[in-house]
């Protein structure tokens, strides 16, 4: 009785070890009733480096913005997704051609999940040998999915020369990706594809057309309310040119 107990005790450890190991690969964040984001980790330079993305719930299905960076988390992605909200993943953008943004394009696509992402973003991830959607759209487009509109947005060259927001306006959230840089930051990160001259220009123009912001979240580390985000991505730059 007693080593049945001991055995049964370990296995319970080994499964709680195995929850909680699960939780550091993918964190989920509520930001509305609707949207929520979710982080995972890719190894770089050794060190496990957190990536966002975010979903939306619709009556129709769910809409995800971005994959994971970290490829043995697409189907936990899918499961967690339809064991929360009871609904599958129908359709997913993807806001510029790195990977930490479009490597379970293929994946998902096979699952039939209508994937998307801008024409030029198809041309670089083809150059650069990434994962490409399914469908492309060429300029800025507004999605009404499930009675829910958001809009993509190309405010120009940054952190890529293809990158792109989401803009929900109903929550007045932004979806800033890699664009942005969260608050917890002080670095512009992976400026191997970048145009850091035009980066700050780019980013008044997002101020412009959307001024007033709820709630911001960066490709990378924390998101914040206002447009804190946005300001602070700006002195990054300026800083940078100096
Ligand atoms: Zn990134």
């Amino acid at each position: 009785m007693k080593k049945i107990l001991i055995g049964m005790i370990a296995m319970l450890f080994s499964v709680l070890a195995l929850a909680q190991n699960g939780n550091t690969k993918l964190k989920f964040t509520k930001i509305s009733n609707t949207i929520y984001s979710y982080t995972t980790y890719h190894l770089f330079s050794g060190n496990p480096f957190p990536s966002n993305s975010a979903y939306l719930v619709t009556n129709k299905g769910v809409v995800l913005f971005d994959t994971p960076w970290d490829e043995t988390q697409f189907q936990p992605l899918l499961d967690s997704i339809e064991k929360k909200h009871n609904k599958k993943v129908i359709m997913c953008i993807a806001t510029h051609f790195h990977d930490d943004r479009s490597a379970g394009l293929e994946y998902f696509a096979n699952k039939g999940i209508a994937t998307y992402t801008s024409k030029y973003t198809k041309e670089l991830s083809v150059k650069n040998g990434n994962k490409i959607a399914q469908h492309t759209f060429e300029k800025d487009t507004v999605f009404n999915v499930g009675g829910y509109r958001f809009e993509t947005f190309y405010p120009g060259e940054g952190h890529t020369r293809d990158n792109i927001v989401i803009w929900f306006p109903k929550e007045k959230f932004l979806y800033g990706g890699c664009f942005i840089k969260s608050v917890e930051n002080n670095s512009l990160g992976n400026i191997a594809d970048a145009n850091v001259e035009a980066w700050d220009e780019s980013v008044i123009k997002l101020m412009e057309k959307y001024p007033s912001p709820k709630y911001v979240l960066p490709g990378h580390f924390k998101g914040s309310k206002g447009n804190k985000a946005l300001k602070h991505t700006l002195k990054l730059l300026q800083k940078n040119g100096d």
